[in-house]
């Protein structure tokens, strides 16, 4: 089955009271569930508006990331009240957890996406961790949610790092999605490719400018959220499974067992993740633009602030065998990385992560 887009998106001004009427066709009891205390206002906005429209909705917050702990309590919670719907308003790991307890549930999923820091509101996957953030598993859902709300003035409130986060996790579709599939004769494959190809330079384009003035009234801001949270989802509906993971959501699955102290967001591990997928790329695959790539994405998340090595995303890879524990959790057999069209094995991840923290990539 061919899992590609929400049945309905609202975007832009003024979506979450377009898409109202349409969600008080679909609910009148449901489970609103989000997270974090800054983002506690908008969601009051959200009840009050469902209140006036005749949704009666509870509501939830995740306690810990997508974890099993949080979706049983929720689960248990939604039964017991009878919920007839889930809508998760927050970042990705909020949107994931609605997501797998509307697929519990059999219930039909919102997604109210507060930042643009994925494309979580878009697809039929649902990521789970542990209660301190260590990557589990993903799991594919059985369809993409109900409705999807986009709307630019909850999402203009969120925290730039949030954006950045999402850019580099948006630019990993191409990298990763080119290495595994090119060879692939699918015509939806290639041209879920070329999106994301497309993607990636419009993001080269327009983030700085997007950055610089986090507006509606930009039309730069305006594509850089829509490409983050829309295109990159449609990207992996069109191309499936091959065309979303490789090794830099690995190496990302692989750096979060660490438990980095600062809890970087997962764009910001993704965005290593693909440096050091093209170092790879560069020492195993004898691939020659490799470094010229490296040196153009460094030059790019530099001026987005983004960090370019583990070290920066607050992990020592000398300390506490931490280097051989990334390589051997990347190589599990169940890793994206052996999506890669060449063996790779932990010794390589060892090496090529050894060279790429002490080498010093001159811009
Ligand atoms: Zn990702």
């Amino acid at each position: 089955m061919y899992l590609v887009s929400p049945k309905r998106v609202f975007k832009g001004n003024k979506a979450w009271s377009k898409a109202l009427p349409e969600i008080s066709k679909l609910t009148k009891s449901p489970l609103l569930l989000g997270r974090s205390n800054s983002t506690a206002y908008l969601r009051k906005i959200i009840l009050q508006d469902l209140n006036l429209n005749n949704v009666k909705a509870i509501t939830e917050t995740l306690q810990f990331d997508c974890c099993e702990d949080d979706l049983d309590r929720l689960c248990n919670i939604s039964s017991s009240n009878h919920c007839d719907a889930i809508i998760a308003a927050g970042g990705g790991k909020v949107l994931d957890a609605g997501k797998i307890l509307a697929h519990h549930l059999s219930i039909p999923c919102i997604t109210v996406p507060l930042s643009a820091s994925t494309c979580a509101g878009w697809t039929a996957l649902g990521n789970i961790y542990t209660k301190q953030g260590q990557f589990i598993k993903d799991i594919t859902l059985e369809s993409c949610p109900e409705i999807l709300v986009l709307d630019y003035s909850f999402i203009q409130t969120a925290p730039k790092i949030t954006l950045t986060s999402g850019i580099a996790d948006s630019l990993a579709k191409w990298y990763e999605s080119s290495i595994t599939s090119s060879s692939n004769r699918d015509g939806l494959v290639q041209q879920a490719i070329q999106i994301s190809r497309v993607l990636r330079d419009q993001l080269f384009i327009d983030s700085q400018e997007a950055l610089a003035e986090p507006s509606e009234d930009n039309i730069a801001w305006r594509n850089v959220v829509e490409g983050n949270s829309l295109t990159a989802g449609l990207i992996g509906g069109i191309g499936g499974e091959k065309c979303r993971t490789a090794a830099a959501h690995a190496i990302h699955n692989a750096i979060t067992q660490l438990k980095p102290k600062n809890k970087p967001l997962h764009g910001e591990i993704v965005g290593v993740g693909i440096l050091i997928q093209l170092k790879l790329e560069q020492i195993k695959n004898d691939n020659k633009l490799a470094n010229q790539s490296i040196k153009q994405l460094v030059q790019f998340m530099k001026k987005l602030n983004l960090p370019t090595t583990i070290g920066q995303l607050g992990i020592d890879i000398f300390d506490n065998n931490n280097l051989q524990k990334i390589a051997d959790f990347t190589c599990r057999k169940e890793s994206e990385i052996h999506f890669l069209p060449f063996p790779v094995k932990p010794d390589d991840i060892v090496n090529t992560i050894s060279i790429f923290e002490s080498q010093k990539i001159s811009i």
